[in-house]
């Protein structure tokens, strides 16, 4: 007997739960591509795109998943042989560097563990000894879905205009789009890259690239823009293949619509601030948890964790036989650790996009659950702790 069936609950950091609109919204036959209807959803994701990154500059369209835009990216802003510079604390930053090796770029990592948010003024200082301006671009995870670290942006912008070098920010915000605050244009970010399996409640599938007219300048000597990648065509198209370099993704564009129809109804600001009272219910259980045991927050520092993904460490192997229990006996599926050896000895609690408290409360109630079926040591009290930050 197990009571795993029913609706169950992806809880794992993207794809994410997916919204009965935007499912219902794929179930049709394939429309014409060549006119009519497409054409005018395709026009009006534009401007609700930008409403989401915050910026009133352009947005290019691609069909690919996170790792496409990445490179898309990095393809109109630099050439062979560029310099970027490379925060990272966890796997994605690794990622991204790894994505502009491949490019033939020359890579300088700052290196931050897993634990620790990125300094600016690392940043700051590497910025200052590149007295020749050969780095173009700084490339960041906002959030870094392995560690579940969340970066400063605000702060990164700032110690890049104290280093008076003019290198471009680009923003990975895979993990935090529609989740965690981010303000492109106020913050003086010049590129950011999205996905659509995230914080934007889509199948995977579809990758974004926001950029401004200082990242589209350097578009001009890019020569590693190629025809498919080249971003202008797809910001600014003449006509509507133009968006896509090809066909449409023609029922992710119907799904996306219905998405950002949720996200324009409920506003940013309150989708922010439910993901961050839902996180710090997440938090507060784990911390409880882990009064006794070995259970803890990968980030101890609250103002840099993310609101969509915690990263949780438990005896080695323990993480493992946790995760099994809530999706085999609960129907709950918990994230694996990432980007840490033993892998083993930790998970992660996807809360990303078309989430509530209810289900929150449920993957925590699951989790206690199993950590007393398993007989592994934790302290008492985690559900009544949560249930008290959303009744308070
Ligand atoms: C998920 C994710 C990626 C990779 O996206 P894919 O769609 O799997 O290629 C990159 N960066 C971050 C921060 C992510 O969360």
């Amino acid at each position: 007997m197990t009571l795993s069936n029913g609706r169950p609950y992806l809880a794992i950091p993207g794809p994410s739960v997916m919204p009965d609109s935007v499912l219902r919204a794929m179930m049709r036959p394939a429309p014409n591509i060549y006119e009519g209807e497409l054409h005018n959803l395709a026009n009006g994701l534009v401007p609700d795109l930008k409403y989401v990154a915050g910026t009133e500059h352009f947005v290019a369209i691609y069909i690919g998943n996170g790792h496409a835009v990445w490179e898309a990216a990095l393809c109109n802003v630099a050439s062979r042989g560029d310099k970027v510079l490379v925060p990272v604390n966890g796997r994605f930053g690794h990622g991204w560097a790894d994505m502009a090796q491949g490019l033939h770029l020359d890579v300088e990592m700052l290196e931050h563990g897993m634990e620790a948010a990125v300094d600016p003024a690392r940043i700051e200082a590497a910025l200052r000894a590149d007295t020749e301006h050969k780095i173009r671009a700084v490339t960041l995870c906002h959030v870094d879905t392995s560690t579940g670290i969340r970066n400063d942006v605000p702060a990164i912008r700032r110690a890049m205009d104290a280093s008076g070098h003019p290198a471009l920010l680009m923003v990975d915000c895979i993990a935090s789009l529609g989740c965690d605050e981010m303000k492109m244009d106020e913050w003086g970010v010049d590129v950011i890259v999205a996905a659509s399996q995230k914080g934007l409640m889509t199948p995977p599938g579809l990758g974004f690239v926001w950029f401004n007219d200082k990242a589209d300048a350097a578009r001009n000597t890019a020569d590693l823009a190629s025809r498919y990648w080249d971003w202008r065509p797809r910001a600014t198209p003449d006509f509507f293949h133009q968006y896509w370099g090809g066909t449409a993704p023609t029922h992710h564009l119907y799904a996306l619509r219905a998405a950002l129809d949720l996200i324009r109804a409920e506003g940013l600001d309150h989708i922010w601030a439910r993901h961050s009272q839902l996180a710090k219910m997440i938090w507060t259980a784990i911390e409880t948890w882990g009064q006794k045991g070995e259970m803890r927050l990968n980030m101890a520092d609250a103002a840099h964790r993310s609101h969509a993904v915690t990263s949780v460490h438990l005896g080695h192997n323990d993480a493992d036989r946790l995760r099994h229990w809530c999706e085999h006996e609960a129907g709950v599926t918990l994230g694996i650790g990432l980007g840490r050896t033993p892998d083993s000895a930790w998970f992660r609690i996807g809360h990303m996009g078309h989430i509530n408290a209810h289900m929150v409360l449920g993957v925590i109630a699951t989790i206690d659950a199993g950590l007393k079926a398993l007989q592994i040591p934790h302290g008492d009290g985690a559900v009544e702790a949560a249930t008290r930050l959303l009744s308070a």
